[in-house]
């Protein structure tokens, strides 16, 4: 995969970004959007999105431009550090085992309340 992915048409946060599909928007620059979660697992969860399609973390990591995910990460590390002060939760699931149900990559930023481990 080159470095500029092309919108997926059947993609939901491709459609998000393009505003095809309506969100709450807390954020959106160039490289990013940030969204609220349509079903949070505690009491602030937001999406950190990529603006393109890149389908999971591993992809994104090893083929987009390193600035874009130092933006990625920052924004979910700043994003927690602004939500709740007493901390927060940064996961990014990937695969069916690991998870993921929209195959676009994400960062849910969760906080809001106490956070156990292992988790589900
Ligand atoms: P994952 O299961 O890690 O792929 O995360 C996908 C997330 O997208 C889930 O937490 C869903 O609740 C969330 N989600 C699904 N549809 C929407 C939507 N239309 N707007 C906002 N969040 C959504
Ligand atoms: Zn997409």
């Amino acid at each position: 995969m080159d470095n500029d992915p092309k919108p997926d048409p059947n993609c939901l946060f491709c459609k998000i970004v393009s505003g095809e599909v309506p969100a709450s928007f807390v954020y959106r620059d160039e490289d990013v959007i940030v969204i609220d979660d349509i079903n949070p697992v505690a009491p602030q969860h937001r999406l950190v999105i990529t603006t393109k399609h890149w389908p999971n973390a591993a992809r994104f990591a090893g083929s987009a431009d390193p600035a874009v995910v130092a933006r990625f990460f920052s924004t979910g590390a700043q994003l927690g550090r602004e939500q709740w002060e007493q901390g927060d939760r940064l996961v990014i699931n990937t695969g069916p085992a690991g998870g993921q149900t929209v195959d676009h990559v994400h960062m849910h930023v969760i906080s809001g309340r106490q956070m156990t481990w292992p988790p589900g």
